[in-house]
């Protein structure tokens, strides 16, 4: 762990120095308070010596000064240090979790993955702030308060030590054991996040069910978990740190005893003594910080764990050297591609299409015959296992990530907006676009004239994933997105949602915009779109089982011909349904 945290600190160097030097010589100034303490009770008031009263009081002052101006100039740069550290790595988490492919998302929970980046980074920061400093500081405390301590009086520095076998045994058991249950600790938590956000983007539904109480208890479960998971971490630091604490208080107790009869036997003076006993809190005070220590490093390993788990996932290829042309015409082939989401889950068993420049083409099957995952492949959130796909063709496995998506917009049955403003949802598909730009893209798209309805016109808010829209507005914004996009090639999956007719003909106007000159596949729905395909494909169990225009197909009097009979349908679907079991 601390391999991996260590690049994290190397930029800090500077800081880090200079959080240490502050400490140290914070230390230094602190330390000068038993010996002077011993010269105001030997010399002082012992010596009956006043004149020099007023002087150690001051110097003592003087030392209390500094320590606490190197504890401030300590403590601001030790924040500038840590904060510092903490936002890189956030910002390289970010920038890791945007660039992992699909796949990655598709077994984990997005609760999950935000207690990663914020509570489990959290805990690596709390090391970071009392870590690098408490446990320096503390060290040269031990260090420098056993140099003291032996010079002072060898024998009560060996009783001093005496408890040391138990402190290292415990802090042994702590650390073997406590990373376990801050293991189970930090993952109870993710399994309660996720459980919160799940139900947070699911509300209507839960309402819609009425399933407030069967929510309840699922989210009592999980609280439940964390309750005992955290409860099983404090257990043990209740026992660990008031024994370890009491350990060191006998060595104290023995210090006092032995000292006391020292001071009787006139071995030794009560300055003495008590400056022994000041310097043995600078060796007992950092043991019980570095038991402390030991705790947030226990509970940092386990989230550190889960953070470098997210930053050793492999990233999508960015190894590619090729780039797409500036301009292409979108002739797009599938070449025998096969791919499954498993060894076990085949979706497509070696498909091959050809989509000329400007071409639409319709895929249309059953639900689960592989149409999303044929699709999925062409802007590689997906890569096939086998088999070609070619842009223009450029073999796109070839071809950076950016430069093939740039070429490529998606429009999905949900829309996803962001929360945010209607201009900056539009906005998404070319940042650079011009006011004027923007506006031609939502005319084009039919919603300028409702977005000016609203109170805020383009600046009004959308929502979380655009709930304050209209489904049929959110469509439309969206298309506004991908007109302002404007690449060459167009992944459409069409609404099965009916809108009303007025609406439908708006949508449909926009898109007959946006598919214009673009090769475009269209997972369709609509009987009406289908009909009007350049070529249509029948998809089923991962194959194409039938191509050609309607009419072509029509002509064949297959799946397609007997799907296509079926009267009273808008959809696709409904023909399916209508003709379960026969074809
Ligand atoms: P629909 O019309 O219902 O959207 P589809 O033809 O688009 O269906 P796909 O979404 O491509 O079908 O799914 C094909 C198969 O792959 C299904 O059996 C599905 O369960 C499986 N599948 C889809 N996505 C994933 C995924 N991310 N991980 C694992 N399996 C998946």
């Amino acid at each position: 762990m601390l391999r991996r945290v260590i690049p994290y600190l190397r930029p800090y160097k500077g800081l880090a120095i200079a959080n240490n030097g502050c400490a140290i010589l914070s230390l230094a100034f602190a330390m000068s308070y038993p010996a002077l303490t011993r010269r105001i009770i030997d010399e002082v008031i012992s010596g009956k010596r006043g004149d020099l009263l007023v002087p150690i009081t001051l110097a003592l002052v003087g030392a209390f000064a500094f320590r606490e101006l190197f504890t401030s100039l300590r403590i601001r740069v030790n924040n500038i240090f840590e904060q510092g550290v903490i936002y890189d790595m956030r910002r390289d988490l970010f920038a890791h979790l945007q660039r992992l492919p699909v796949s990655y998302f598709d077994s984990r929970s997005s609760g999950d993955l935000l207690t990663r980046v914020i509570e489990d980074v959290n805990s690596l920061e709390r090391v970071l702030i009392d870590g690098t400093e408490q446990g320096v500081v503390a060290l040269l405390s031990i260090i420098g308060a056993l140099i003291i301590l032996t010079r002072t009086n060898g024998v009560l520095t060996l009783l001093c030590l005496a408890p040391l076998p138990i402190l290292v045994g415990g802090a042994l058991w702590y650390t073997l054991t406590a990373h376990r249950r801050y293991r189970a600790q930090r993952q109870a938590s993710s399994a309660m996040n996720a459980l919160l956000m799940d139900s947070l983007s699911g509300v209507r539904q839960i309402k819609a069910f009425g399933r407030q109480s069967h929510e309840d208890a699922r989210f009592r479960d999980r609280a439940e978990d964390l309750r005992q998971g955290t409860l099983g971490v404090m257990k043990a630091w209740a026992y660990y740190s008031p024994a370890m604490a009491f350990a060191a208080s006998t060595g104290t107790a023995l210090v006092l005893g032995y000292g006391g009869h020292l001071v009787i036997e006139g071995q030794l003076r009560v300055g003495q003594l008590v400056e022994f006993l000041l310097y043995l809190s600078f060796f007992y005070e950092p043991v019980g910080r570095l038991h402390s220590l030991n705790q947030m490093i226990q509970s940092a390993r386990a989230g550190g764990e889960r953070v470098f788990d997210i930053l050793d996932a492999a990233r999508e290829p960015s190894d590619r050297t090729g780039r797409l042309p500036e301009v292409i015409r979108g002739d797009v082939r599938y070449e025998e591609v096969r791919f499954g989401y498993g060894p076990e889950r085949v979706v497509l068993k070696g498909v091959s299409l050809h989509a000329r420049p400007g071409e639409m083409i319709a895929l249309v099957g059953p639900t689960g015959a592989g149409k999303s995952t044929l699709v999925n492949l062409l802007p590689g959130f997906y890569i096939a296992s086998s088999g070609r796909i070619t842009i223009d063709g450029h073999p796109i496995e070839q071809v950076e990530l950016e430069s093939l998506r740039q070429r490529i917009s998606v429009v999905s049955q949900e829309p996803f907006l962001f929360n945010g403003t209607v201009r900056e949802n539009i906005l998404y598909g070319r940042l650079d676009a011009t006011e004027e730009e923007m506006v031609e893209a939502a005319r084009a798209a039919n919603c300028h004239d409702f977005i000016e309805r609203l109170p805020e016109g383009y600046d009004s808010r959308v929502g979380e994933r655009g709930v304050k829209l209209s489904v049929g507005e959110k469509q439309r914004v969206s298309i506004a997105r991908a007109l302002l996009k404007n690449s060459p090639i167009l992944i459409l999956d069409e609404a099965t949602a009916s809108v009303d007719t007025a609406t439908e003909r708006l949508i449909q106007e926009a898109l007959e915009r946006l598919m214009q000159g673009k090769t475009t596949f269209v997972i369709a729905h609509r009987l009406s779109t289908i009909r009007r395909a350049s070529q249509i494909l029948v998809v089923r169990a991962g194959e194409i089982v039938e191509r050609g225009t309607h009419d072509e197909l029509m002509a064949i009097e297959g799946v397609y011909a007997r799907l296509a009979r079926i009267q009273n349908t808008t959809f696709i679907e409904e023909s399916f349904e209508k003709l379960a079991g026969q074809i």
